[in-house]
């Protein structure tokens, strides 16, 4: 290894040890800072602007300076130098996970030479390591939306309940997925410190199997994940689509755990039936066990995980704050934590309380969910599949109650997300009168304050939505 590679080993190290401590803002602030090198005593960085310079000078240089003197061994500090630019080709937050680490496409300078991937390591140690505290059953808020998926989670943790074996936890992004699987993990770990527990996502298991074929490991592979575990859990499983070979290999593993009476649990964005170019063996081995599903939260869910996120970094804010943010940022909880701490970030700076007098101007400002790729006939689709209606039923000029209602519900989700006029609406459905797509959208807007059933509908598609514009 060389000197470079060495610096940037150290600057990756400091970092994961650094983020560890508080993922969510970390990425939030890390995502406008770039690592330029480390050498001679000096550690360059630079920053988007101003403001993110001093705040991650303040907040965060000092415990990433800290780690990178003692891995270093040095005997006095590092220097930093700042830049500033609003060119960011590397921002750290794109390099850090592991995943853009090992497939090579995002990389600090110089890139990481493919063999200094080791196949196998220890496996808890890395784990350990990478587990967030915060990533706990205590800490995640459980509402109708999630119930199912949490007690079947934590049972799979050994706390209690039927096992099922696998456990299959499908729902949208930003939902708390991952926060389950490492919930699970923390709990074995810490109650078996000596069970063998492999996360893993669907992309990182891609990478290895591939790199353990090009480098005549598969023995050292397969021990890995199947004799030298205990307890698999599989992250973002979607990421096999067409994958053959890789496929392959997951269903022996899968086989070989299974038949061991291992627990496995896997995670995906979908329902398995809805698992693209994935083959029905598997699909019909995800779906042996339990499929439970995370839907987006309520309201009253939400405003719980704002506080909670509030209470666990340490930020003090108003009831009515935390409802302004969860009535703002719906579909996504990853969202909804970063709203709270750029919230947060920006009071501290400014010094102005948390209040609701200083949230409502800058919650006006995060930005509308992205809805440029979205069309109108991807909500339709969305909304026949939901409604198990064709295309051209939805469009038709059938007035069963059943597919009109679908009908009404499409069309006040392209008016609410897509913006779209009436006369657009009701050209779009095939070619009705504006006053139709008006009278539809009114509707379903008055069904939604007052019909449980019409929101549960609503933000079912609303999730599919949510998932398919990533
Ligand atoms: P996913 O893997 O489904 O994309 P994550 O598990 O990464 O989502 O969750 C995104 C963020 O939202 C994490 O920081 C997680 O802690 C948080 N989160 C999601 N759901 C909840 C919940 N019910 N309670 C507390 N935090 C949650
Ligand atoms: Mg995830």
């Amino acid at each position: 290894m060389d000197d470079d590679e060495h610096m940037c080993e150290v600057w990756q190290r400091a970092v994961e040890h650094t983020r560890s401590r508080s993922p969510a803002s970390f990425e939030q602030w890390f995502s406008s800072v770039q690592f330029d090198r480390l050498e001679g005593g000096v550690l360059g960085l630079t920053a988007r602007d101003e403001f993110v310079r001093d705040w991650v000078a303040e907040h965060f240089v000092p415990d990433l300076i800290e780690r990178m003197v003692s891995l270093l061994d040095l005997s006095e500090g590092l220097r930093v130098e700042w830049r500033v630019s609003t060119q960011l080709e590397r921002p750290v937050c794109r390099i850090i996970p592991r995943e853009a680490r090992v497939d090579g496409r995002a990389s600090v300078r110089p890139p990481p030479r493919s063999d200094r991937m080791a196949i196998v390591r220890p496996v808890n140690d890395e784990l350990s390591a990478m587990l967030n505290p915060k990533h706990t059953f205590g800490n995640f808020v459980v509402g109708p939306s999630n119930e199912l998926a949490y007690a079947a989670a934590f049972a799979s943790a050994g706390g209690g309940g039927p096992r099922y074996n696998p456990l299959f936890i499908a729902g949208g992004t930003g939902l708390g997925k991952t926060h389950l699987m490492l919930a699970i993990a923390h709990k074995v770990l810490q109650e078996r410190p000596d069970a063998r527990v492999v996360y893993v996502s669907a992309e990182r298991f891609t990478n290895e199997f591939i790199m353990a074929l090009q480098h005549h490991k598969m023995d050292e592979f397969r021990a890995r994940y199947r004799t030298a575990c205990d307890l698999l859990l599989l992250d973002d499983i979607q990421f096999l689509a067409g994958r053959e070979q890789t496929q392959e290999e997951f269903f022996h593993t899968f086989n070989a755990l299974r038949d061991a009476d291992k627990p496995i649990v896997v995670t995906a964005d979908k329902y398995p039936q809805q698992l693209q170019r994935m083959p029905e063996r598997l699909v019909s081995r995800f779906t042996s066990g339990l499929v439970a599903d995370i839907q987006v939260p309520q309201l009253e869910t939400r405003v719980a995980i704002v506080r909670k996120k509030a209470h666990l970094e340490g930020i003090v804010i108003d009831d009515e704050v935390a409802v302004l943010l969860a009535q703002t940022v719906q579909t996504n909880v990853r969202e909804l934590e970063g709203a709270l701490i750029r919230l947060a970030a920006k009071s501290s700076l400014t010094g102005c309380p948390v209040d609701i007098e200083f949230a409502r101007p800058e919650l006006l400002a995060v930005p509308a969910r992205r809805s440029d790729p979205m069309s109108v006939q991807e909500i339709q689709r969305a909304v026949s599949n939901h409604f198990r209606l064709s295309n051209g039923e939805l469009l038709s000029k059938d007035r069963h109650k059943s597919v009109a209602f679908a009908r009404q519900v499409a069309m006040f989700l392209c008016r609410q997300r897509l913006k779209c006029s009436y006369p657009e609406l009701g050209r779009a459905f095939g070619n009705r009168d504006h006053t139709t797509a008006m009278s539809a959208v009114r509707r379903v807007e008055a069904l939604r304050q007052t019909d449980p059933q019409v929101n549960a509908h609503l933000e079912a598609i609303e999730q599919k939505l949510a998932s398919s514009e990533e």
